[in-house]
């Protein structure tokens, strides 16, 4: 090790990633694909592989228990696990769950935490099979494994869009992020104005989107009851832009999408122009939603048109023209992708 000092944020989260990973050899036959899915794929057999993922939330970074319900915690903290099992098109069976808790925490407070996560394991159909205890001098850290399974031919990653694929985005977006505003702001009320209560009334759908997410199962048994095989997918945990950006980059391809095809619910747009902040700017930045994006052949459009639960926003270009917002004056803009950078509080 020399003396010279280089700041994380300097790479930033992937860079850094990239940086420590660089020169690790895969050795085994049964590793798939490693580093730079949603989830890392294993091969079992011919007509089975196995998708893992790990996603840590650490608290006062991913989470503040001053609006926080552990309950909710627990919930979301295996949500959005199961989500990245779901992006690769896979079904998820299996979590194991790691905590540090320090003194601060009762065993009641433990016990809402467990009863969130298991609420969720019920909901999506999951076996809680290990995991690890252990303390901490500070705050709460929750690590969660998912493990799921799929056939070889089913599974989705960010390789496979193929130039005049459509993007298509399940849901709605920017939700989770207006909800964040909310608690936000009313967090800063309580603490200025003698512990006044928080106004919450009228942000129901906002609120949930941010506190208890759910991942799309749903979307996943629906694409194949049409029998469509998504090209790529990834689900939007940072936010629009940069979920295309990964999409683009690992495909080697280029993606124009449309200001006015991205679905956002009347409940975000009312939100944002309260805050005073642009409703696009939420959906393409804000990141949360756990929203399923996907690429699909052009042959499959009949199969999704017009189906509530997806929105075809755009189609996928040459590599040389990068990513695009066409904004709803027609004009097109190269995407910035912000995302979350875990080094760099700030969308
Ligand atoms: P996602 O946003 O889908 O959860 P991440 O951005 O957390 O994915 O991670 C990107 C990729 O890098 C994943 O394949 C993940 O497994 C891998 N990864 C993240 N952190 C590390 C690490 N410290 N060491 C090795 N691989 C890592
Ligand atoms: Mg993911």
């Amino acid at each position: 090790m020399s003396n010279e000092r280089t700041e994380l944020e300097q790479l930033g989260e992937f860079g850094l990633i990239k940086h420590l990973t660089q020169y690790f050899k895969i050795n085994h036959k049964s590793t798939v694909k490693s580093i730079g899915d949603d989830a890392a794929i294993l091969s079992v057999d011919d007509h089975e592989q196995l998708l893992v993922t790990t996603d840590m939330l650490v608290e006062g970074v991913h989470f503040d228990l001053m609006y926080t319900p552990l309950k909710h915690l627990g919930y979301k903290a295996v949500v959005v696990n199961l989500s990245d099992v779901y992006a690769m098109n896979a079904t998820p069976k299996q979590i194991t769950v790691s905590i540090a808790v320090s003194n601060r925490f009762s065993l009641e407070a433990i016990e809402e935490l467990y009863s969130g996560i298991q609420k969720a394991c019920e909901w999506y159909d999951i076996d809680l099979v290990g995991g690890d205890t252990t303390s901490s001098k500070s705050g709460l850290v929750i690590s969660i494994t998912a493990i799921g399974v799929a056939s070889p031919e089913k599974i989705a990653t960010r390789a496979g869009a193929r130039l005049h694929d459509l993007i298509v985005v399940s849901g709605d977006l920017g939700g989770a992020y207006m909800g964040l505003q909310v608690l936000e702001r009313e967090k800063e009320v309580f603490r200025s104005v003698n512990e006044a209560q928080p106004d919450l009334s009228g942000y129901d759908y906002i609120l949930e989107r941010q506190l208890k997410p759910e991942a799309r199962k749903d979307i996943v048994e629906l694409l194949d009851q049409l029998d469509v095989k998504p090209t790529s997918m990834i689900d939007i945990s940072d936010g629009l832009a940069s979920e295309l950006y990964h999409i683009a980059d690992q495909s080697f391809v280029g993606c124009d999408i449309y200001e006015e095809k991205i679905p956002v619910s009347p409940e975000t747009i009312a939100a944002a122009k309260e805050f005073n902040l642009d409703y696009t700017t939420a959906a393409l930045n804000g990141g949360e939603d756990y929203e399923l994006l996907f690429t699909i052949k052009q042959k499959d459009l009949e199969k999704i048109q017009g189906n509530p639960h997806f929105s075809i926003i755009g189609h996928v270009t040459e590599e040389a023209s990068g990513c695009r917002l066409i904004t709803r004056a027609g004009e097109p803009i190269t995407l910035k992708a912000q995302g979350w950078n875990a080094f760099r509080n700030e969308i």
